[in-house]
Protein backbone atom coordinates (compact mmCIF):
# COMPACT_ATOMS: atom_id res chain seq x y z
CA UNK A 1 0.00 0.00 0.00
CA UNK A 2 1.79 2.93 -1.32
CA UNK A 3 0.26 6.06 1.12
CA UNK A 4 1.50 9.80 1.40
CA UNK A 5 4.84 10.71 3.65
CA UNK A 6 4.50 13.49 5.39
CA UNK A 7 6.74 16.26 6.67
CA UNK A 8 5.95 15.60 10.48
CA UNK A 9 5.30 12.53 12.66
CA UNK A 10 1.71 10.94 12.92
CA UNK A 11 1.41 10.94 16.25
CA UNK A 12 -1.14 8.02 16.72
CA UNK A 13 1.85 5.47 15.60
CA UNK A 14 5.50 4.67 17.54
CA UNK A 15 7.44 2.37 15.53
CA UNK A 16 10.89 1.73 16.14
CA UNK A 17 11.48 0.03 12.35
CA UNK A 18 14.04 2.40 11.10
CA UNK A 19 15.05 1.07 8.32
CA UNK A 20 11.02 1.85 6.47
CA UNK A 21 10.81 4.53 4.40
CA UNK A 22 8.22 6.18 6.67
CA UNK A 23 10.14 5.90 9.89
CA UNK A 24 11.04 9.40 11.31
CA UNK A 25 14.10 9.77 13.99
CA UNK A 26 12.31 9.57 17.47
CA UNK A 27 11.00 6.19 16.56
CA UNK A 28 7.50 8.03 14.92
CA UNK A 29 6.04 6.99 11.45
CA UNK A 30 5.42 9.54 8.89
CA UNK A 31 3.10 7.90 7.00
CA UNK A 32 -0.90 9.52 6.53
CA UNK A 33 -1.94 5.97 6.87
CA UNK A 34 -0.73 2.33 8.04
CA UNK A 35 -2.36 -0.98 7.44
CA UNK A 36 -1.72 -3.60 9.58
CA UNK A 37 -2.14 -7.41 8.55
CA UNK A 38 -3.08 -10.14 8.48
CA UNK A 39 -6.64 -11.23 9.63
CA UNK A 40 -7.31 -13.45 12.62
CA UNK A 41 -3.76 -13.44 13.65
CA UNK A 42 -3.41 -14.63 17.31
CA UNK A 43 -0.47 -12.94 18.79
CA UNK A 44 1.02 -9.25 17.99
CA UNK A 45 4.15 -11.76 16.82
CA UNK A 46 1.82 -12.76 13.74
CA UNK A 47 1.25 -9.14 12.61
CA UNK A 48 3.02 -6.84 9.92
CA UNK A 49 2.79 -3.41 8.58
CA UNK A 50 1.72 -3.68 5.25
CA UNK A 51 2.49 -0.16 4.61
CA UNK A 52 6.26 -0.85 5.54
CA UNK A 53 8.68 -0.08 2.20
CA UNK A 54 12.79 -0.68 2.88
CA UNK A 55 14.04 2.67 2.27
CA UNK A 56 16.92 1.78 -0.36
CA UNK A 57 13.77 0.49 -2.45
CA UNK A 58 11.40 3.77 -2.11
CA UNK A 59 14.62 6.08 -3.06
CA UNK A 60 14.15 4.28 -6.32
CA UNK A 61 10.58 5.09 -6.64
CA UNK A 62 10.41 8.76 -5.79
S1 LIG B 1 4.89 2.48 7.67
FE1 LIG B 1 4.77 0.87 9.23
S2 LIG B 1 6.87 0.10 9.42
FE2 LIG B 1 6.98 2.05 8.35
S3 LIG B 1 7.39 3.58 9.95
FE3 LIG B 1 5.16 3.47 9.65
S4 LIG B 1 4.39 1.98 11.13
FE4 LIG B 1 6.61 1.72 10.93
Amino acid sequence: MKVNKMNRPNEGIKCMVNTCHYYMSGDYCSAEKIEVTPRNASDSQDTDCATFIPEDQAQGNM
